[in-house]
């Protein structure tokens, strides 16, 4: 019986701290990526294909804005011959920056991005947003600095990873314009988000915005900031309550990643104005993609999950 639990419990040390098997350890002669969040490793899965082997640090719901690394990541950290991270603050644990700082090819794709045009990026209340995954086409700009890291690594197949680029960057612009046409069936006066954390302001302006009224800003609302993990006040609850009541929002919308209690409290204080909101069944993905088996488990189809369950929940109404 010792035995047995002896060989558990050893299974699961392994399984859990060292990654056995998993080819991203292997030393085999292929590039290994470690990137930061789920989204940038399927960016870089895209378009390393076969010739590279890749890893993200943050999985499942966890909050990148305040993940610390846990037993294993050291080995992750000292196996990448390249880190791709977000940048523009998001991973600010203490022990995550440690080593982003410390590793010799650390590469923050937001960083280089505002570096070559300030304009897109957004900043909300004198803090930069990191959230830039939310508008697809501004990702998108993070392939040319990928494919250049990956063939500086490894030149043989820099026009692999070109190819692969640009397929994938088309790609990407026709998701799109799909889902800006998808969302065009809310009504315009029901398009309206209000979400657990500031994650969807990006989101908001690409794909919430009507032309003719550059209104963005007026179209999303949250009770917890930029980061989940910072301090909400009564304030903002109220804030969002008369929000929704000001522009009648039937329904406000959790994130995977994100605690409910803030939404519950605005409800509460919805109904007693007299405004019923109901808490959407389906959750959005704020700070993270799903797991497999949710049909949000690639970067393209995490953000049309959330475009049709807004679609979905805001147009039957
Ligand atoms: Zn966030």
């Amino acid at each position: 019986m010792k035995w047995i639990l002896l060989t558990i419990v050893a299974f699961f040390l392994s399984a859990c701290g060292k990654m056995p098997h998993h080819p991203y350890m292997e030393s085999n002669g292929k590039v290994k990526v470690l990137s930061t969040t789920a989204m940038i490793d399927d960016l870089v899965a895209e378009i390393g294909g076969d010739e590279i082997d890749h890893v993200s640090l943050i999985v499942g719901n966890l909050d990148p804005h305040s993940y610390e690394l846990v037993k294993g990541d050291d080995e992750k950290f000292l196996r990448a011959d390249i880190v791709f991270y977000n940048g523009l603050g998001l991973e600010h644990g203490a022990s995550i920056r440690e080593h982003l700082e410390k590793h010799s090819n650390a590469i923050a794709l937001g960083d280089i991005l505002i570096a070559q045009d300030p304009n897109p990026f957004l900043v909300i209340d004198n803090q930069l947003d990191p959230h830039f995954w939310m508008d697809i086409e501004l990702f998108s700009r993070s392939i040319d600095p990928i494919v250049a890291a990956l063939a500086e690594k490894d030149p043989i197949h820099a026009s692999y990873f070109k190819e692969r680029g640009e397929f994938l960057r088309e790609k990407m612009l026709l998701k799109d314009k799909m889902l800006m046409q998808e969302i065009q069936k809310i009504p315009p006066e029901k398009r309206y988000l209000v979400s657990s954390h500031d994650a969807f302001y990006y989101f908001a302006r690409k794909y919430l915005e009507q032309s003719t009224e550059g209104n963005w800003e007026k179209r999303f609302m949250a009770p917890e900031g930029l980061a989940p993990d910072g301090q909400m006040s009564v304030l903002d609850i109220q804030a969002v309550s008369k929000f929704l009541c000001e522009n009648q929002i039937p329904v406000v919308f959790p994130e995977t990643n994100v605690n409910r209690d803030a939404l519950k409290k605005i409800v509460a204080i919805c109904q007693e104005k007299g405004l019923h909101v109901r808490i959407a069944t389906t959750p959005l993905y704020g700070d993270a993609m799903g797991t497999k088996g949710t049909g949000a488990d690639t970067y393209l189809d995490m953000i049309e999950h959330n475009i049709f369950t807004l679609t979905d929940q805001l147009s039957k109404e």
